[in-house]
């Protein structure tokens, strides 16, 4: 038997509950992992609260992140006793997710656990660490330096956005930080933002293009935020979008892209390549201060996941959340 979150559906609505299952209902994979770490992401606490289409099949076990050590393998590459990471892949939406004492997985989506990292800061990182990663290297990729002038990031005070202000600091970025939340700006600025900007420049209805400001940003809300924020890029700035806090709606125009050459990059951390996860999971060890990342991260017992679910949807929790299962 194991402990495990488990979402159940029927024709009277959604339930969850933390669950006794046997293990004989693990789902298919060839390697079976004993988790030691979880996490709880915005899309971890849409598929708990019900708010989000998030998952696909169930009977359910939510988390889209695990870490823990490989109890028994079939796939040539695990040995029984690897620490090993594991982030998407339809975990907690279509396959049984990690916030679980166990899951059964396929070789192919877990990555070897960083030396430089435990458990706990493995996840602590998580998910919405590394996709602040993939943003940032997406920044690069499209050619913007430090040297190019101020980066925004949007969403600061959540998982993704203080990651993301935390790893641009370090690489020597002038980091301007969106928030709803102002009395948060000490640990904004804790984190190495210069400028911090209410949300409410941003979230409404904008003009096709405004001053330009940024040469970066990475944007986790949707909505007007992202078109506002596209509008307001440098010439040649480009904006990595990855989420939708704010809502899945895109009220842009085409001006910033056809008349500043913006780039918007969009960015998918589930179905990521595995070359670029290791890349994003290397960097992370040398990018970001682990002092910080203590620094922005809460521990949650398993027992607490599902009311701070609904505590994190309605955004009131402050930069990542770890579930130690073990
Ligand atoms: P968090 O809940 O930790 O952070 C989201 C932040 O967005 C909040 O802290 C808040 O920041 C801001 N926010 C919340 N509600 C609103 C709103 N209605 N309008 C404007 N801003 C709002 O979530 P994560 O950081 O884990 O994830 C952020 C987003 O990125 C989510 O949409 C998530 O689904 C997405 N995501 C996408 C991935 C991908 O692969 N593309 C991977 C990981 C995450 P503040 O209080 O500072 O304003």
């Amino acid at each position: 038997m194991f402990k495990a979150i488990l979402i159940e559906k029927d024709e009277n609505g959604q339930r969850v509950s933390l669950s006794e299952l046997d293990e004989s209902r693990l789902p298919e994979g060839d390697v079976t992992v004993r988790i030691a770490c979880s996490t709880l992401n915005y899309k971890d606490a849409l598929a708990i609260t019900g708010k989000g289409p998030v998952v696909r099949r169930f009977p359910m076990v939510p988390g889209i992140d695990f870490a823990g050590v490989v109890e028994q393998s079939t796939d040539p590459f695990f040995r029984p006793g690897d620490k090993v990471v594991l982030n998407g892949w339809g975990l907690g939406e279509v396959h049984w997710g990690g916030l679980s004492e166990l899951a059964r997985v396929k070789g192919d989506w877990l990555i070897p656990l960083e030396p430089a990292f435990s458990f706990s800061r493995a996840m602590s990182i998580g998910t919405a660490g590394y996709t602040a990663m993939l943003c940032v290297m997406a920044l690069e990729r499209h050619g913007v330096r430090p040297e190019s002038g101020e980066v925004l990031v949007t969403g600061a005070v959540g998982g993704v956005g203080s990651v993301a202000v935390a790893v641009l600091a370090k690489l020597g970025y002038e980091v301007a930080a969106v928030t709803g939340r102002v009395e948060e700006s000490e640990y904004l600025a804790r984190l190495g933002a210069k400028r911090i900007l209410p949300r409410s420049d941003f979230n409404q209805q904008g003009k096709p293009l405004a001053s330009e400001q940024w040469a970066g940003a990475i944007d986790v809300v949707g909505g007007h935020v992202l078109a506002n924020v596209c509008a307001s890029m440098k010439y040649r700035g480009v904006v990595a979008a990855c989420g939708l806090a704010g809502g899945m709606a895109f009220p842009a125009t085409v001006a910033p892209f056809i008349l500043r050459g913006v780039t918007l990059a969009g960015i998918d951390s589930v179905m990521c390549p595995l070359d670029e996860r290791r890349e994003a999971w290397r960097r992370l060890a040398e990018d970001l201060d682990p002092a910080l990342l203590d620094g922005m991260t809460q521990h949650v017992a398993i027992e607490e996941v599902i009311g701070v679910s609904e505590q994190l949807i309605a955004g009131a929790m402050r930069g990542r959340v770890v579930v130690p299962i073990a």
